[in-house]
């Protein structure tokens, strides 16, 4: 065999070798190295090219048509390669993407009010649809307004009961951590009076207030309503008629009320309020310890002195008041066993008190 046939020969091996190697290319950059090594500048076909110099002029042509008709195989054998790799290729790419749109969708939480917010905004409410105008008052104030004014002057042994948190001494007066929500009452109707407002006032006063104390059923923050109304005539009878309404709305029943005489400094006469045990209805339990009853609120007629404190005639005018501690409701309302529950942020207890 002359060198023309072992050129031929030679063409033939590399198209064979070339076209089966392209077959098994795995991917298209795969099949891209295999084009260069192939028939690029320095690729195999390039070296094959390299005997033709020694060829005799006459056979050079003949050698030049074959060298054609490997290539056009080759660029053929790559473009069909090409092509089903590429369709391979975007099958492998749909198989990873795939979505799957009958899976149901992933639920996000959704966040509530703390039950505390939804407890103050129901009571608040109640009391807004009764006529009472909302007021707030500061969280940190002096004695005057949540003693003196309220009628319980320095030496009272009111003040020990509190368990007041001092902020600091001033010259003047200490300033506290309001103990009740009792001060805004003091606040609201010298306000009101200032802007000439007529009589009646009747105002809800929600808010946080602070005593140093904790356990079970006390926690150092908690919230109370302080509702009020000052006026001509006004009396128990009004008083009982406002707690029989709002406490009926707020535990959605129609509950029976019991006015148990006691004493506070800045009423006159004084009240605890009790209802008939929303869990037994007055049959006796675990709950109301058998008693059939559950305190809920203090309350009273406004003790004249806390009148005079705000300039209110208290021989023409009247008006009855009462605290209640917002916990102590949502409590009841919603059968939690532990104050301090409210405080400690378990996710779990949250959610299901969430709206
Ligand atoms: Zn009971």
């Amino acid at each position: 065999m002359g060198e023309l046939g072992a050129l031929k020969a030679e063409l033939h091996t590399l198209q064979e070798k070339a076209l089966a190697e392209f077959t098994k290319a795995e991917n298209l950059n795969a099949l891209q190295a295999l084009r260069v090594s192939y028939l690029g500048k320095k690729g195999a076909l390039t070296d094959v090219l390299k005997g033709v110099g020694k060829l005799p002029a006459a056979e050079r042509p003949v050698i030049g048509k074959e060298v054609n008709a490997v290539k056009t195989a080759l660029a053929e054998g790559l473009s069909a390669c090409e092509g089903s790799l590429a369709v391979l290729e975007k099958q492998r790419r749909i198989q990873s993407e795939r979505l799957d749109v009958s899976l149901s969708g992933r639920q996000s939480a959704c966040g509530s009010l703390h039950p505390v917010q939804q407890g103050l905004d129901e009571i608040t409410a109640i009391f807004s649809q009764m006529g009472f105008e909302i007021a707030q008052g500061p969280e940190v104030e002096d004695e005057f307004h949540n003693f003196d004014a309220l009628n319980i002057p320095p030496e009272h042994p009111a003040r020990a009961m509190h368990d007041t948190f001092f902020v600091k001494d001033t010259d003047d007066a200490a300033m506290l951590l309001r103990t009740h929500t009792s001060p805004v009452q003091i606040r609201t109707m010298k306000r009101l009076l200032e802007e000439e407002h007529a009589l009646p006032l009747a105002v809800v006063a929600p808010g946080r207030v602070y005593r140093c104390d904790y356990d079970v059923t006390h926690s150092p923050m908690f919230h109370q309503v302080e509702v009020f109304k000052v006026g001509e005539d006004i009396s128990l009878a009004h008083l009982k008629g406002v707690l029989q309404h709002f406490l009926s709305t707020y535990f959605e029943k129609d509950v029976s009320l019991r006015l148990r005489p006691h004493y506070f400094p800045f009423t006159e006469p004084s009240a605890e309020v009790d209802v008939g045990c929303v869990f037994c209805a007055g049959k006796g339990c675990r709950i109301c310890k058998g008693s059939g009853w559950l305190e809920v609120l203090g309350s009273g007629m406004v003790h004249p002195n806390v009148l005079k404190s705000v300039g209110i005639d208290s021989t023409v005018y009247s008006g009855f008041a009462f605290g209640l501690g917002v916990e102590r409701l949502v409590m009841l309302k919603h059968s939690i066993p532990d104050l301090r529950l409210f405080f400690e942020n378990d996710v779990r207890f949250l959610r299901r008190m969430g709206a």
